[in-house]
């Protein structure tokens, strides 16, 4: 019998819920820190015409972000955009029909149907745990729960309706070919997944209103994604910190959306992953910033960006970004060298089988990882083909 969330994810009872304030880059912005994408820094490197951030490929990677941006939604602008909490009257129940009734287990399979065309990866379902849910925005309203019908955000306060008692959680996709330029302005599959993130949230919203229900989608913020992902049966939590998932291990996105519309609860994903990285460390050999820790999983993070609490591993975000900062780029490294980035493929999912029931083998398979030089940095003079953008 595979075993509960509590037992894979387990919580410690003085576990609090965390402030937005404190993610690696709320802190570095109250410490008076500039952003990781200097200015000064990208111009001298185009100059010097340095493969990998040339005009072309930081044009090419900022435009990826244009959907998230252009909406409003940005990477989880909250109650803005396609991230709105009210309609935004695009599918409307039409008037004179009551809310569509169906069973929760026919409204989880319309849902993730529906979610899968609008460009969702997967789509997992839990009852909502506040655990998950920031206490307050970045911004310092404090984030509540009250009995009314519709969420809303004034000055003081975001307020959660308490009939939103379910999410959805939605992977959106991120390339394993542009993954293998990072760290370099190659790399634009965060940015596109910000980009896609809204869309398919907001439409799964817009679709639940269209049945007569209500729906707040968020990208990163109001909650924390990767628990509720993983209570959602997307995935677990590897020791880069990161969701990994079966089908496309680290290479997605997290959005998710609260409802009203009941649910049914989808199983936790096959265990193995968690047993895979005990014995693999590779992402925490290659972090360039030693962010990553290559000990056992731990209740206890480095600093308030780490929420302690929690028994898994915690990536020390305050030194990641700061190697960010010192690139003046994103990093991904454990994104390219993650053991579970891989194109989709026979003999992998061969792999995965033997990783879910065959753990005496995981060595192995990691010592081969390595071999056959899976994760290796590619050469970004070589991504746009014979043409050279740097000549
Ligand atoms: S993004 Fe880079 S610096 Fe940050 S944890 Fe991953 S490998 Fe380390
Ligand atoms: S690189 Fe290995 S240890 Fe790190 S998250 Fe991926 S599978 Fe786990």
């Amino acid at each position: 019998m595979s075993r509960s969330f509590e037992e894979i994810y387990p919580v410690r009872e003085d576990y609090k819920r965390f402030h937005q304030r404190d993610t690696a880059f709320g802190r570095a912005g109250r410490a008076g820190l500039t952003g990781y994408g200097d200015p000064a820094k990208r111009l001298a490197k185009i100059r010097l015409g340095i493969p990998g951030f040339t005009v072309v490929d930081y044009a090419f990677s900022g435009a990826a972000l244009t959907v998230a941006q252009a909406s409003g939604s940005g990477r989880g602008n909250m109650d803005s955009g396609f991230y709105s909490w009210t309609p935004l009257g695009v599918a409307r129940l039409p008037e004179g029909v009551s809310p569509w009734k169906g069973s929760p287990k026919e409204a989880a399979i319309i849902v993730r149907k529906a979610g899968r065309y609008y460009g969702a990866c997967d789509v997992g379902f839990c009852e909502l745990d506040r655990r998950w849910v920031y206490s307050h925005t970045s911004d310092g309203r404090s984030i509540v729960f009250e009995d009314v019908e519709e969420g809303y955000i004034d000055e003081e306060r975001a307020v959660i309706p308490e009939s939103h008692r379910w999410v959805i959680a939605v992977t959106v996709p991120m390339e394993v070919e542009e993954i293998m330029y990072s760290p370099t302005a190659l790399n634009p599959v965060s940015s596109m997944g910000y980009s896609r993130m809204p869309a398919v949230a907001g439409s799964i919203a817009e679709f639940i209103r269209g049945l007569g229900y209500h729906a707040i989608p968020c990208g990163n913020d109001t909650a924390l994604s990767v628990p509720i992902a993983v209570q959602a049966g997307l995935g677990h939590v590897g020791r880069h910190g990161r969701l990994i998932t079966w089908k496309d291990g680290p290479m997605v996105r997290i959005a998710k959306i609260f409802t009203d519309l009941p649910l049914a609860p989808s199983s936790m994903a096959p265990e193995g992953i968690i047993e895979y990285c005990e014995v693999c460390k590779k992402c925490a050999k290659h972090c360039p910033s030693q962010s990553i820790p290559s000990g056992p999983r731990t209740y206890e993070g480095f600093s308030e960006a780490n929420n302690p609490g929690v028994l898994k591993w915690y990536c020390n975000a305050d030194t990641c970004y700061e190697y960010w900062r010192q690139i003046g780029t994103g990093c991904s490294i454990c994104f390219r060298v993650c053991s579970f980035t891989k194109e989709k493929g026979l003999i992998h999912d061969v792999i995965k089988w033997f990783i879910r029931n065959v753990p005496q083998l995981n060595r192995l398979w990691a010592w081969t990882d390595d071999l056959f030089g899976y994760g290796k940095m590619r050469d970004p003079s070589e991504y746009w083909g014979t043409f050279r953008p740097a000549e």
